[in-house]
This record gives structure tokens, C-alpha cells and sequence, in this order.
């Protein structure tokens, strides 16, 4: 009986599944939706495991509408999904809890790519650097750049689990290369030195090597100068985990990608594993060749977004910690909500503030904060606030402010409180969780709904569009 039962949930999901590979590229379908396992369908409910919360809320974020009509063409249209989630018992030591897919031959595998796996012009004769072991490969890491210093949030958790998992098992995961990106200061290189760090640490025969591009870049001119190169490839062949940090400076010398490219093919061809960092995403950087470009989307790309404020409170206490310093939790507050889009610059308005206090003798509080800050950032980051959107809501449709809060069902209320969480949306970088906290503790899926609500009720509704673009231009205001 229970045998039946499964049979026929893992068939529908089967079934599932080709329906959504033919409409998600091969990437998202990899990350997203290889790592569901179907558990059980009751009548017309099909239950499905999800490894964790975040990625559950990725599905319904990014995946509700196709989800749905998937389910609903298998089941008809009483179809509902539910979810069951993985709770993280590892210890905090081990953030990694997406389930990785374990390592594919990637030509084989990827669609995109058809070329194989071949070195462009075979390299003859490598010279043999006379003396030059692995072992004595310095590996150019900084030792302070950890997972254990690397505080978690929304803004990086694929990023982070996914360089967990690639250091877990260097070379031996689908993510391969890992290209990390992201803007400036939103770490970028320490996410990458921490893989490197902890591939050191876990496996001591493993040569790993970080190098800026520029100086990649810079060491292959001297060894064009120095008739060199083939000790340079020979060099990078030996390499077990090679981090290679900012390459979109490789753009516009192609030289260097040239000779980047083949060493690329040499190390993923033999299982060794890469990992890069960009200031951009792969598709956007610009002056590269299309077969290098082609090459980074074989493994994941995976971003870092700027963090939310709790997050950074989190960064900031972390590094209190560990500096061995107390700050008043307002300071904290008051020094995250301020600078919100770059943690170096969280950094060091921080080490700033400790060292004005020291210098002058003063008490750190919120005034001495105000003054280090302003001197941090140009304008003080005028995000508009959630509070504000709800306000300037209210006063549209006049509806009292604390009603959103409440459970009242009243139609005006209603428009005005999903109209909100529309707009929380669009204008503040908060999550999910933290909106629908704002309107009286609702979760995260009812922010969902209200956000397609919106979308749905202006697709339909020309007087309430109108009225939604007049709210726009108000908030935009408030913050231009
Ligand atoms: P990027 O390379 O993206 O410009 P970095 O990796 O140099 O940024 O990070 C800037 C600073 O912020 C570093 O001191 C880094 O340790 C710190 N940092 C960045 N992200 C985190 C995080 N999630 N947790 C703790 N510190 C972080
Ligand atoms: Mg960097």
C-alpha cells in the first residue's frame, strides 16, 4: 500500500519535473529543483522535501506560478503543494545545508556547451621549473578570511553554501567553476580566501593558490618579457584549487585570457577545482571572449547581494567580538542602519569610532556615531523606510496607519496593506520576513500573495494602476 502510494508521488513528480526542465534554463533547474524530493501525495496534495527555508522561499519567490500550473496539469485543479523542510541539525559549524548534486562530467552534461573539453593549442614540452614542488607553493591566503568570520545572511547564503560545499570537496561538486560576484566591499574576496582556508585545512596534499588577476596578468607579461611562459603554464598546472579574484580585469587583454583559457581547461579537466570572483555577473562582463565567457557558466554563479540590516548588525558584532570590544547596542544600530551597502565601509566606520574614542577619551555613544558616520558616507543612506511606505499608503487611500496591523478584512484596508507590502518590496531591500513582520507578524507567503495581488489587481485595474504609479513617484521622491 505504501509502496503504491510513493510510487505514484515520485511518477507525478516525475512527470513534474520534465514539464519544468523544458521551462527553466538548466541552471536554475540544477540548483533549484534537483534537490526536491517528492514524500507523499494524499488525494490531489503532493508533498515535496525541501533542504532548507531558505530555499523554500527562493521556490515560492522565483517558482509559485509555474510550480502551480505544473501540479495542477498533473492533478487537476484541486492540486495543492506542501512543503515539508529539512531543519538543520548539523552544529553551527556547518552552514552547508542545500543538497549539492555530486560532480558530472560538465561536457556531457551542460547543453550550452558543445565544444569538448580539449586545450586549443596542445602545450608542448612543459619545462619543468627545476625544484619546484607543490609543497612549496605559498598560497597566497590571508588567514583572518574564514567561514567561522564570514557572517551568514539572505544576501549570501547560496554564495556561502555553495563555497562550503566546493570546499568541502574541491573539484568534486558541479559547481565548477564557482564564480562568486557581487558590487564592492559585499565580500567577494573573503568568501574566496575562506574556501581556500578551509581546503587547506581539510586536505594538506592539496595545492591551493589565490591570486588577484592582475597579478595573474602581470605574471604572464614578465614571463612573455622573460621567454617564460611555458614555466608559467606549468606553474598553474600544478594547481589543486585555483582562486582567481576580480576577473573582470581580465577584460580587453586577450593575451591573458588567452593563456587563462587554456589553463582553465588544463585544471577542469583534470577535477581541480575553480573558483572566481567578479564585480559583475558572467553575462555582464564585457571585452571577454565568448569561450571564456561560456566556460564560467559550466559550474554556478552565485551572487552576493548587499545585506539587510540585521545582517549587518550581525557583521559588526561579530567583529566586536573578536576584537574584544563592548559597544552600546544603539551605537550598533544607529552605525548599521546608516551604512547599508558596503560592509568594508561598516568596517571601518566601526574601527573609526573606536579609535576617536580612544584618541579624545570619550564615551562611545549615539552622537559620537553621528559624527564618524557622516564623515563615512556622503549622504547619509536615505533608503526609504517600510514605516514611511506605509504612511504615505494610508494618507492615499485614508485608511488609519494601524490598521495594516490588524486582521481586519475590509476592502479598503486589504488594498492598502497589499498595496504596502508591494511597495516595502520594490523600495526597501528588506526580506520577506521582515516585511510582513511590519504589518502585525504576517509571514513571508502572505507578503508573496499580497505582492501578486498587486500585480494582478494593476494588470486589470487601469484606476488603480494609476494610482500605484503615483505612489511610485511619491516614494521616489522622498528619497531622490
Ligand atoms: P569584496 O572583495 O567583495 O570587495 P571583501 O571580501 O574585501 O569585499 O570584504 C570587505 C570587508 O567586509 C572585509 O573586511 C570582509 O572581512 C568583510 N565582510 C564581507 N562580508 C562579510 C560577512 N558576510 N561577514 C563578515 N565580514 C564580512
Ligand atoms: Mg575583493
Amino acid at each position: 500500500m505504501t509502496n503504491t502510494t510513493s510510487n505514484t508521488c515520485e511518477l507525478v513528480w516525475d512527470n513534474c519535473l520534465k514539464i519544468i526542465k523544458d521551462n527553466v534554463n538548466a541552471q536554475s533547474y540544477k540548483t533549484w529543483f534537483e534537490p526536491i524530493k517528492p514524500v507523499k501525495l494524499e488525494g490531489s496534495i503532493l508533498t515535496i522535501q525541501v533542504p532548507s527555508q531558505f530555499f523554500y522561499e527562493w521556490l515560492e519567490e522565483h517558482y509559485v506560478s509555474l510550480l502551480r500550473k505544473t501540479i495542477k496539469r498533473e492533478l487537476g485543479n484541486d492540486a495543492r503543494l506542501e512543503y515539508q523542510i529539512i531543519v538543520d541539525n548539523n552544529s553551527n559549524h556547518n552552514p552547508y545545508t542545500i543538497n549539492i548534486p555530486t560532480y558530472a562530467a560538465p561536457a556531457s552534461k551542460n547543453p550550452d556547451v558543445a565544444a569538448p573539453l580539449v586545450l586549443g593549442t596542445p602545450i608542448k614540452n612543459p619545462f619543468i621549473i627545476p625544484g619546484l614542488k607543490k609543497v612549496n607553493i605559498d598560497s597566497q591566503l590571508n588567514n583572518a578570511y574564514t567561514f567561522d568570520s564570514y557572517v551568514e545572511g539572505d544576501c549570501n547564503r547560496l554564495a556561502r553554501s555553495a563555497g562550503y560545499a566546493v570546499a568541502s570537496k574541491p573539484g568534486g561538486t558541479s559547481f565548477n567553476p564557482l564564480v562568486i560576484y557581487g558590487g564592492v566591499g559585499l565580500g567577494k574576496t573573503h568568501l574566496a580566501q575562506a574556501i581556500g582556508n578551509m581546503v587547506k585545512q581539510n586536505f594538506s596534499n592539496k595545492t591551493v593558490l589565490f591570486v588577484p588577476s592582475e597579478k595573474f596578468t602581470n605574471q604572464f607579461i614578465d614571463a612573455l618579457k622573460n621567454n617564460g611562459v611555458n614555466d608559467f603554464i606549468h606553474f598553474y598546472q600544478l594547481i589543486d584549487v585555483l582562486i582567481v579574484d576580480d576577473i573582470q580585469f581580465f577584460a580587453n587583454k586577450d593575451r591573458t585570457q588567452d593563456i587563462f583559457f587554456h589553463i582553465f581547461n588544463h585544471l577542469h579537466q583534470s577535477g581541480k577545482q575553480l573558483v572566481l570572483t567578479s564585480d559583475r555577473p558572467p553575462r555582464d562582463l564585457e571585452g571577454m571572449e565568448e569561450r571564456l565567457l561560456s566556460r564560467f557558466k559550466w559550474g554556478l554563479s552565485a551572487d552576493l547581494g548587499t545585506p539587510d540590516f540585521e545582517t549587518r548588525i550581525a557583521i559588526l558584532e561579530k567583529k566586536m567580538y573578536n576584537d574584544g570590544i563592548d559597544l552600546p547596542r544603539e551605537v550598533v544600530e544607529f552605525v548599521a542602519y546608516n551604512i547599508s551597502n558596503n560592509i568594508r565601509e561598516l568596517e571601518g566606520a566601526l574601527i573609526s569610532l573606536l579609535a576617536q574614542a580612544s584618541l579624545n577619551r570619550k564615551e562611545i555613544d549615539v552622537e559620537l556615531a553621528k559624527k564618524i558616520v557622516k564623515n563615512f558616507v556622503k549622504s547619509i543612506s536615505r533608503e526609504v523606510s517600510i514605516d514611511y511606505i506605509q504612511k504615505a499608503v494610508c494618507e492615499y487611500f485614508s485608511v488609519q496607519p494601524d490598521k495594516l496591523k490588524e486582521k481586519t478584512r475590509k476592502r479598503s484596508v486589504v488594498q492598502a496593506r497589499q498595496l504596502s507590502m508591494y511597495l516595502a518590496k520594490n523600495f526597501t531591500k528588506n526580506s520577506l520576513k521582515v516585511i510582513g513582520r511590519h504589518f502585525g507578524g504576517r509571514d513571508h507567503s502572505t507578503v508573496i500573495h499580497s505582492c501578486q495581488a498587486v500585480k494582478d489587481m494593476m494588470d486589470t485595474d487601469k484606476d488603480f494602476r494609476e494610482s500605484v504609479v503615483e505612489l511610485e513617484k511619491k516614494i521616489q521622491l522622498s528619497i531622490s
